[in-house]
């Protein structure tokens, strides 16, 4: 389905990036796993991704710094020699009561989850337009939809995720570079580690199809983007979430 294709997943060490990784891999493409923490955890998953017959590399990067950006990208490009797949992924929290939140608690998570993606989608481009072929698919939340409190750096970022998604999607659309997004609701990963008992039931009480969702239900989302089944799609966001946010 992916064969020959070359993927870039950001922020693939853990968490729902891991699992995007792993998904491209198994329906053949090439995958060059990001990471900006544990080299351990990226080789890990460039090990199970070989381990099952893929192919895969890791490189450490921090998507804030257009620097290594940059270098990271052309890693990827004088690797494998093309680069067909962007999965802008990386992401933190940095959460406080708006009149708590710290200016370099929102300028953090600003740079990473929303620069971060400018940067990354700029750092590819010219490379897509060479081949005149790109799917880029950016990893948003349902809060840049709906807001939370507590989370307004966080919000921001998402919320101009989704307006990046849509601009760089009709910026690029003449080149056949079709952008989309995702946007998870409460999936259980290392992020969203820390909830209690009774804040699992009320957040299933939220939750039409009443589960949190599973690293995999966000990755075969994004593998269908990233795939040519949906060819004739782009500037959309589609909601992972179980039907929490509609
Ligand atoms: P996670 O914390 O498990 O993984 C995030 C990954 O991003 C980590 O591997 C981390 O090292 C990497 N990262 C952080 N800053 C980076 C940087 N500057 N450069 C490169 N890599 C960096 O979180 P997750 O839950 O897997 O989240 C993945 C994405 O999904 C994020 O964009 C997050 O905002 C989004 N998301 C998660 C949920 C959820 O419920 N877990 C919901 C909606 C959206």
């Amino acid at each position: 389905m992916l064969q020959d294709q070359v993927a870039l997943v950001t922020g693939a060490s853990r968490g729902i990036g891991r699992s995007i990784a792993i998904e491209l891999a198994s329906k053949g493409a090439k995958v060059a796993v990001n990471y900006a923490g544990s080299e351990d955890r990226a080789e890990a998953v460039v090990q199970e991704i070989r381990d099952s017959g893929g192919v895969a590399i890791k490189i450490q990067a921090d998507v804030a710094k257009e620097d290594d950006v940059k270098r990271m990208i052309k890693t990827v490009v004088d690797e494998f020699g093309r680069l067909d797949i962007l999965v802008n992924n990386a992401g933190i929290t940095k959460d406080n009561l708006l009149m708590r939140m710290k200016e370099e608690e929102f300028d953090a998570v600003i740079n990473t989850n929303l620069k971060g993606v400018f940067l990354c989608t700029k750092g590819v481009t010219r490379q897509m337009m060479k081949q005149k072929y790109g799917r880029i698919v950016n990893v948003a939340s349902i809060v840049g939809v709906s807001g939370n409190p507590g989370q307004a750096n966080y919000v921001a970022a998402k919320a101009g995720v989704i307006g990046l998604t849509k601009s760089n999607a009709k910026e690029l659309a003449s080149r056949n570079i079709q952008v989309n997004a995702v946007a998870p609701g409460y999936i259980t990963t290392d992020m969203t580690e820390a909830l209690t008992e009774d804040q699992r039931e009320q957040m299933l009480s939220l939750i039409p199809l009443n589960r949190l969702g599973e690293a995999e239900d966000v990755a075969r989302v994004v593998r269908f983007l990233a795939s040519e089944d949906a060819n004739y799609m782009t500037g959309q966001t589609l909601h992972v979430d179980g039907g929490m946010v509609m």
